[in-house]
């Protein structure tokens, strides 16, 4: 493996979140344990949902929110196809049927005025994402949902921290999952989130990650078909000590954003990212501009050559190897997707980078040009 100056992503932990995992070993209580409730309150307290339950990832808690609703075999979920691969799998993972509407061209999120046009008489749920910690617009896609009589569940993976209307993220739709792998706004290691506004929703995924456990139920007692996607405490007690900084970890990376865009803007060939959008507040996740994509490929070389990682981000879902072979899609399917995929390149981008880091990045960006 190469050995870059500049990796892409990279955590930021500090001494307080190693002395909270150091408490937990010490503590003997390494599975499910009182970490992982301090999490989630956290969580609700920050996001303002009333319910919180931790899940061993984000896929996790995708897959969970659908197996919740009820989602079944051959049913459809409209979803976007400009995402990590996690949100399309975990409808597959039911045997439902992703179906793809195209986005904006501009955030990379669903286009609201495609989705009418997607939905059949199989449509049960809208799965939408909130890509690069940007907002969808949920209020109008809640207002299909109630029309049509869809459940919506928010794939806020790549978003705490990220607002529509004052209201955080995940928290208009029946479920909201936030995931913490090292490379989102915080992290447990692996792990992730579902929040929900109702009470026995709650309850149900409690049981579903813990073995189909009811509630106050004895250890080997089971009510119905569960799983094993619990949080462990150490990921746990991360998330906890994390959260604690996390408004400034997210000012800092904008910070960063705002540097790279002062320094890129301008520039032949590169399009640099909103910074920010009218009806929302964005969370920094990954910082993305868009390259000719006749020059892509020979610009990751020549970066990666000089120390610095840089990755198309992110392919389209529908032109996997896989989903192509299991329904047929073919290029030109969805052609802003598309069209994005081809020419959408990633920066190093994690807390720690100085203002003359981004000046040697972007000078040597440039002189590539
Ligand atoms: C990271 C991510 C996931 C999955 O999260 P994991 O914790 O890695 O399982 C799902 N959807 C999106 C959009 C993501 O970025």
């Amino acid at each position: 493996m190469t050995k870059f100056n500049y990796p892409l992503a990279k955590p930021y932990l500090d001494k307080k979140d190693i002395d909270g995992v150091i408490d937990v070993l010490n503590s003997g209580i390494l599975g499910m344990g009182p970490k992982s409730k301090l999490f989630e309150e956290k969580m609700c307290k920050y996001t303002g949902a009333k319910y919180a339950s931790t899940v061993s990832s984000g896929t996790a808690g995708l897959h969970l929110a659908l197996k919740a609703l009820n989602i079944r075999e051959g049913e459809e979920v409209i979803t976007t196809p400009f995402s990590f691969i996690a949100s399309s799998n975990a409808i597959l993972f039911e045997k439902a049927i992703p179906v793809f509407v195209d986005v904006d061209p501009i955030d990379f999120n669903i286009d609201v005025s495609k989705i009418e046009k997607a939905i059949t008489k199989k449509t049960r749920a809208i799965l939408v994402v909130h890509i690069f910690g940007r907002p969808a617009k949920i209020d109008e896609i809640q207002k299909i949902a109630k029309k049509y009589n869809l459940k919506v569940i928010e794939d806020a993976c790549e978003s705490l921290g990220t607002y529509y209307k004052n209201r955080h993220v995940g928290t208009l739709g029946d479920f909201g999952v936030i995931a913490f792998y090292p490379n989102k706004q915080i992290t447990t290691g692996e792990g992730g989130i579902v929040i929900t506004n109702n009470r026995d929703r709650k309850n149900l995924i409690d049981s579903l990650k813990n073995q189909g456990r009811g509630i106050n139920m004895q250890w080997l007692k089971h009510s119905r078909l569960g799983y094993n996607y619990r949080m462990d405490d150490m990921s746990a007690s991360l998330g906890s000590t994390q959260m604690d900084k996390f408004e400034w970890m997210n000012f800092e990376k904008a910070r960063i954003a705002g540097y790279y865009n002062k320094y890129l803007e301008g520039t032949q060939n590169i399009t640099t990212p909103p910074l920010s959008c009218k009806d929302g507040k964005y969370s920094w996740f990954v910082y993305v501009i868009q390259v000719p994509k006749n020059i892509r490929n020979n610009l990751i070389v020549e970066l990666s050559e000089r120390g610095i990682h840089s990755k198309p981000y992110l392919p389209s879902i529908h032109l996997q190897p896989f989903m192509k072979k299991k329904f047929g899609y073919k290029k030109g399917d969805f052609p802003i997707c598309e069209k994005i995929s081809a020419k959408t390149l990633a920066l190093p981008f994690y807390i720690g980078l100085k203002e003359k880091d981004i000046v040697e990045i972007t000078n040597t960006l440039k002189s590539l040009l």
